[in-house]
């Protein structure tokens, strides 16, 4: 069983790229990238993100030599939108939607169900939080999320407070934290470690394909605990220990890494 460990204790990617490389050039692995603070920044409005030409250019040269999927908690149109390439494949809202080149397409059947249940809570936490300034709704497809990083301060306990009581009262659905959002999914045991591993299954026959995972967040601790013999590498931190296997600062060293599997 992987520990988690102090992420600051991890040995960076940039340090190790010799070592990596030769790994990387005998191995060659599936790539996993988490979109927001991995590829591109995170920034005030999660509308207004974006990922760089150049990020772009290198994520796009990439795909032609290796299997690449974005693995996003952002609904599968809106990432799909944001990084804007067609032969690399999608994991959306954490993992719920599924598409990829030719039309590949799979949604989770269990969450399909819970559509209704979601336009009900929405109205319900809109009428709620409406007294509190600064609360963006984003609605995906699986996933209800609610941004506070525009929220004062002193309003932060009365918005999660809010939140977690309305929660409470449809248990067929869970709150996730992240950094400034609240995600309300649905309660079924589905999260990026489980997205990856049926992209690992789809896009390789190898039964333990190697593969690298980049993301910067706590929900990316999922997936890096799946990647086997490959590796997961950690965007600066999250708070939290990681299963990560590397780090890299920042999503410049997160081009500079990607460039030099180019
Ligand atoms: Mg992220």
């Amino acid at each position: 069983m992987k520990q988690s460990q102090d992420p600051k204790k991890l040995p960076s990617a940039i340090e190790n790229l010799e070592v990596l490389k030769k790994k990387f050039s005998t191995n060659k692995p599936l790539i996993f990238l988490d979109f927001d603070g991995t590829l591109a920044p995170i920034v005030e409005n999660h509308e207004d993100a974006g990922m760089d030409n150049e990020t772009k250019e290198i994520v796009k040269q990439l795909s032609e030599n290796y299997a690449i999927a974005v693995v996003s908690g952002r609904g599968l149109s809106d990432v799909r939108n944001k990084v804007g390439l067609q032969d690399i494949y999608y994991a959306g809202s954490h993992g719920f939607e599924i598409a990829g080149p030719n039309n590949f397409e799979k949604d989770n059947e269990e969450a399909q169900k819970m559509l209704p249940v979601f336009d009900e809570i929405e109205e319900k936490l809109q009428e709620k939080l409406s007294a509190i300034e600064g609360v963006r709704f984003e609605r995906k497809k699986f996933t209800l999320a609610i941004h506070y990083r525009q929220v004062s301060e002193e309003k932060i306990s009365e918005f999660h407070s809010i939140i977690e009581n309305v929660v409470e009262e449809y248990p067929k659905l869970h709150k996730g934290d992240g950094k400034k959002v609240v995600e309300i999914k649905p309660n079924i045991e589905w999260h990026k470690g489980k997205a990856v591993n049926f992209l690992r299954k789809e896009l390789s026959t190898a039964t333990n394909p190697f593969s690298i995972y980049l993301g910067d967040d706590t929900t990316d601790e999922d997936a890096f605990r799946e990647m086997g013999n490959g590796y997961g590498i950690l965007v600066g931190e999250h708070g939290n220990d990681s299963y990560a296997d590397y780090r890299v600062e920042n999503i410049t060293e997160v081009k500079r890494f990607l460039k030099e599997l180019l």
